[in-house]
């Protein structure tokens, strides 16, 4: 079998690391032509030295030069590439089988539906891709023939949990609900008072996770189960009232399908990105991903609860989003990306993040346009709103 060409955009973060070490230990299955790393050019160069791609992509043109003359003393034909365009452009090489979409924020979705575009297999992390584009970028993939699998733990849970021919009617499939489950983060527990006070290394201590900076945050403000409530609505077809969020502390139940026969099925596993990352890799094969299994008899109680909408108002300003449909979702996601920054750069409290998405929310105008243009505008547009929101918190 000929091995397939992989692109990896976002290769240097958490999603990026462990998808390459899942596809080091197949190299008769995946070959990698393409990586990116916008800044982190330190870490991109020692994956090149290791994986030789055709192509890697950085931010600029300086670091491109820098990176270039690096890689060639080392002997490397690799090509340098910068922008936002050579993003779009490696996603859609005829070399390139797959790709994994994991740049975080809205800055992967270009490159996300170039490869939709381009019909390739799309292995997708980058949630905020769905949540400001998910109507255009679902037509984009059937159009193009493109094919779709969910990174994110809890929709590759979900995807397991569906039937194999899952058609994106719920009612034709039986189902009731398609139930997530979330952490809770590490201010489960914290009162409304103890809310006021954490700091961004507080909020990147995740209970069982190991994640970029952004979606720590998220996960501990629960917008990230809200982005993932979106997320799930456009994977799989579900409006959002038989879209239910469950609290699991354990992280042991990636997620749940719920049938109207009262079946439950579920996808268990360890806490490890590698588990999701493989199955999307390989389906419908299964390969190794080097994570262990899970040991009953170590593990504990598995618990559940309700989420607390008033100490986490994220998860309610999303779902509020994605009724309200058309823009609101991207003027969310682009106000959330703005507060986030704030938060981690030391110029917003971590309970400010909800009012400044609030507030955006409120002062932007919405609309049901949905062309990528329109909508990449209205993100712009809600970045400045909350910047100056933030400004005034
Ligand atoms: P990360 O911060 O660790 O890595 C982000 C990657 O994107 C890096 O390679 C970085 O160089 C690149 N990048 C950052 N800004 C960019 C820009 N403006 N243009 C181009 N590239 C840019 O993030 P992560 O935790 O790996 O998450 C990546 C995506 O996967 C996010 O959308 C996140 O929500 C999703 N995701 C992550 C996890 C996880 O366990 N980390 C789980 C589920 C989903
Ligand atoms: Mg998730």
């Amino acid at each position: 079998m000929k091995p397939q060409g992989i692109a990896v955009l976002g290769a240097t973060g958490s999603i990026g690391v462990n998808t390459l070490d899942v596809v080091a230990r197949h190299p008769d299955r995946y070959r990698v032509v393409a990586l990116s790393g916008h800044r982190q050019v330190d870490r991109l160069f020692e994956q090149a030295c290791r994986f030789l791609p055709l192509y890697v992509v950085v931010a600029d043109a300086a670091s491109a030069n820098a990176l270039q003359g690096r890689l060639r003393e080392q002997g490397l034909a690799t090509e340098v590439l910068y922008g936002a365009a050579a993003l779009e452009r490696v996603a859609a090489l005829s070399e390139v089988d797959v790709v994994m979409a994991a740049i975080v924020g809205a800055a992967g979705l270009p490159s996300a539906m170039a490869a939709a575009r381009a019909g390739k297999k799309i292995l997708l992390a980058n949630k905020e891709a769905l949540v400001v584009a998910g109507r255009l970028f679902m037509e984009t993939v059937r159009e193009h023939g493109a094919t779709l699998l969910p990174v994110d733990s809890e929709h590759n849970a979900i995807f397991q949990s569906l039937p194999h021919d899952y058609a994106g009617n719920l009612d034709a499939s039986g189902i009731r609900k398609i139930i997530l489950t979330a952490s809770g983060g590490p201010f489960r527990q914290h009162s409304a008072e103890a809310l006021l006070q954490v700091t961004p290394e507080d909020a990147c201590r995740h209970p069982n996770w190991v994640m970029g900076r952004k979606i720590s945050v998220d996960s501990a403000s629960l917008m990230n189960k809200g982005l993932e409530v979106i997320e799930a609505h456009w994977l799989f077809a579900a409006p959002p009232e038989r879209i239910d969020v469950v609290v699991h502390p354990q992280s042991v139940i990636h997620s749940m399908v719920q049938y109207r026969d009262g079946s439950v099925l579920a996808q268990l596993g360890s806490p490890d990105m590698r588990t999701p990352i493989a199955c999307a890799l390989a389906w419908p094969e299964r390969i190794e991903a080097g994570v262990a299994s899970l040991d009953f008899f170590s593990m504990g109680s598995l618990t559940f609860e309700q989420p607390d909408l008033q100490r986490f108002p994220c998860l309610g300003l999303a779902f509020a989003s994605l009724q309200s449909g058309g823009d609101a979702p991207a003027v969310l996601n682009a106000a959330n990306e703005v507060a986030v920054a704030a938060f981690l750069e030391g110029r917003l409290r971590f309970v400010d993040i909800a009012k400044v998405v609030e507030a955006t929310l409120a002062g932007v105008s919405l609309s049901a346009s949905g062309t990528l243009a329109a909508l990449l505008d209205k993100d712009g547009e809600a970045r400045r709103f909350a910047a100056n929101k933030v400004g005034s918190c």
